[in-house]
């Protein structure tokens, strides 16, 4: 089945995949309320069922997934399921996110079934902004988590930084510096407002622009990296050579770009961040639909794709968090940690 592009010439290559919606941690820019609707557990896919998934999306051109959630180290035995995708040949790139908590017990499983890179959610390095950031005293065994990561082997690891404004701002040296003594890349990520960060105001994003002006005030001038890559994060140098990276999703996106799709613990499947509808693939799994039929109807779904989520946002007189707290609980399906990020 020859690869498809969608209606902007954009090829899937990228397959995120939640493996939970649940999570350990309740980061302000992603769970700040109280209560949540959960997916039901009967609708969550089995890691058989999720496999025939990946199967059907290299069918359908995806060469490249990243396993997330929610907190997927929360998700019962996940080396199992690392390891069931590290072993199929279309799949050239197998990556995990993950806030780090649980990473310090699970880090040599991870390694050992064939994960090939880690990104490490980390916002900041001081604990008392981390407990009021995450709603929970973890910060030293996230660190610990990161430190058995690079000892089984996960170099480079990468560090992704969520800034918010009179938050963590003041971090960025720290974090440049705290990835610099592990062999890391950071990535500072503009605070996003997607499903979910009910909080979200356009006062407390930092933006590149502001990011690489602090920088470049501490170290001197930045160098962009010049690369020919479909991947969200813009890369500099530092005068000494340390790379790290910026995301910028609110102020400059990059749908031009974007071959990334998504699929929920439940088996929607998304075709942007900001979708408000995805379609559901669960059903027909369950149905028995064979690998190439699963290939097929992903295939003719992409070539309908013409999502350009954040760039849209742009063209907005005033901005709001993307959806109302209402909507959110009758749908779970809207929320960041449903999707995955
Ligand atoms: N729980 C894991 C973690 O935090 O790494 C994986 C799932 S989390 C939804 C994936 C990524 O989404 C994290 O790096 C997180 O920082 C990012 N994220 C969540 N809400 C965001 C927001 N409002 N703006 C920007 N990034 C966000
Ligand atoms: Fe934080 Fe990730 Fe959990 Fe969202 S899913 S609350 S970003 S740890
Ligand atoms: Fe891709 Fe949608 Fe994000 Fe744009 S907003 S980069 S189309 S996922």
């Amino acid at each position: 089945m020859p690869s498809t592009s969608d209606l902007l010439g954009r090829p899937l290559r990228n397959l995120r995949i939640s493996v939970t919606d649940r999570c350990n941690l309740r980061c302000a820019y992603c769970m700040p309320e109280q209560n949540y609707v959960w997916l039901p557990r009967a609708d969550t896919l089995r890691f058989e069922e999720l496999a025939v998934l990946v199967d059907a999306f290299a069918l359908a051109g995806a060469d490249r997934v990243r396993i997330t959630g929610g907190e997927p180290l929360l998700r019962h035995d996940l080396a199992r399921f690392v390891r069931m995708v590290a072993d199929k040949p279309a799949i050239r790139d197998l990556a995990l996110t993950t806030n780090g908590l649980l990473l310090a017990e699970h880090a040599r499983e991870l390694a050992a079934a064939g994960l090939h890179r880690l990104t490490v959610s980390l916002d900041t390095l001081r604990p008392e902004t981390f407990r009021a950031l995450a709603q929970r005293d973890e910060l030293t065994s996230v660190l610990r988590g990161v430190e058995r990561a690079v000892e089984a082997g996960f170099r480079p690891i990468k560090i992704d930084t969520v800034v918010m404004a009179r938050v963590n701002d003041g971090e960025l040296v720290d974090l440049v510096e705290y990835a610099r003594g592990l062999g890391a890349e950071v990535r500072f990520i503009e605070y996003m407002d997607v499903g979910g960060a009910t909080r979200w105001s356009m006062e407390q994003v930092v933006s590149r622009a502001q990011m690489l002006d602090r920088l470049a005030s501490h170290y001197g001038p930045l160098e962009p990296i010049v690369e020919d890559s479909s991947a969200p994060a813009e890369r500099f140098r530092l005068p000494d050579g340390l790379a790290f990276g910026i995301i910028s999703s609110t102020t400059a996106p990059f749908c031009r770009s974007c071959d990334r799709s998504r699929l929920t613990a439940d088996g929607m499947w998304l075709t942007c961040l900001y979708a408000r509808a995805g379609l559901d693939l669960r059903a027909r799994v369950r149905a028995g639909a064979s690998v190439t039929e699963l290939a097929a109807t992903i295939s003719r779904g992409w070539a309908l794709r013409s999502d350009r989520g954040a760039e849209a946002r742009l063209g907005l007189a005033a901005r709001e968090p993307l959806v109302p707290r209402p909507e959110l609980r009758v749908n779970p399906h809207l929320e960041m940690h449903t999707r995955g990020g």
